[in-house]
């Protein structure tokens, strides 16, 4: 998937695994103050996966006992393209059941993943990450039953509260075997990367996932290429700031200012 770069240059931004839920107010707030204050007047936000902990289906967004913070959030983010500001989610492995009905609320375009956009110039690959991680060989390949069109028609068959309590115990579960598992498994591969990145012929990509916020500069066929990796908000958060054509990662102190 390609899409067109956003019409003005200017200042762009990326963002991936804030996991918002209820059980951090802190962060939802800090994710509020961000779209007020930061993305205000870019010419993009790009979320790259992982904007909620969990989403359960986008009918959430209208039943009596749903989400209100979802709710908030949704008619937070449609103020973005209502004001100039065009809005891009991907899936992250978390909210991979956001739907038509989200995106058409929040006023965003789904990308999928991956995807080829023109960054600062640049053709960069976009993904959220967890595709690269070809070590981690149990993710995979629960990853590849979640993403079947007969699981997501099973799970949202059963009642919100049930897909509530199914959230939870998976949650848990990978919470366990993330413990259970070493760094280097649950990082990008880094054969993954260059494939992916000659497949596509570009020489620089930015993913999260990972929660390991860096750029990587590695050489590949005599070509100098880029791996931004974004901050997840378990910590204090942050983004990636594209202006004209230069990258930098931000990093919000502890007190929420960047
Ligand atoms: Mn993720």
């Amino acid at each position: 998937m390609s899409v067109p770069a956003p019409g003005r240059a200017g200042r762009i931004l990326f963002v991936s695994d804030l996991h918002l839920s209820e059980d951090r107010p802190e962060t939802n707030e800090r994710f509020f103050r961000f779209l007020r204050e930061e993305v205000a007047g870019a010419s993009a936000l790009y979320v790259l996966g992982d904007l909620f902990e969990s989403w359960i289906g986008d009918d959430d967004l209208d039943a009596h006992d749903g989400s209100t913070l979802n709710r908030a959030i949704v008619t937070a983010l449609r103020e973005l393209p209502r004001r100039g500001t065009p809005l891009f989610l991907m899936h992250g492995n978390r909210d991979f059941l956001i739907g038509e009905r989200l995106c058409r609320d929040a006023g965003a375009l789904l990308l999928e993943d991956p995807t080829v956009a023109e960054v600062g110039g640049t053709r960069t690959l976009l993904m959220h990450g967890d595709t690269l991680c070809t070590d981690d060989l149990d993710y995979q390949a629960w990853r590849a039953t979640a993403r079947s069109e007969a699981w997501r028609r099973q799970f949202l068959s059963r009642s919100l509260s049930e897909r509530r309590d199914i959230a939870r115990d998976l949650r848990n579960r990978s919470r366990a075997m993330t413990r259970s598992k070493s760094p280097e498994i649950m990082d990008v591969n880094e054969d993954a990367v260059r494939s992916i990145l000659r497949a596509q012929g570009v020489r620089r990509l930015i993913h999260g996932h990972t929660h390991r916020p860096a750029m990587h500069e590695f050489e590949m066929d005599g070509v100098v290429c880029e791996r931004w990796v974004l901050p997840d908000w378990y910590g204090t958060g942050g983004y990636l700031e594209v202006r004209d054509v230069s990258l930098r990662l931000v990093r919000f102190e502890a007190d929420g200012s960047s």
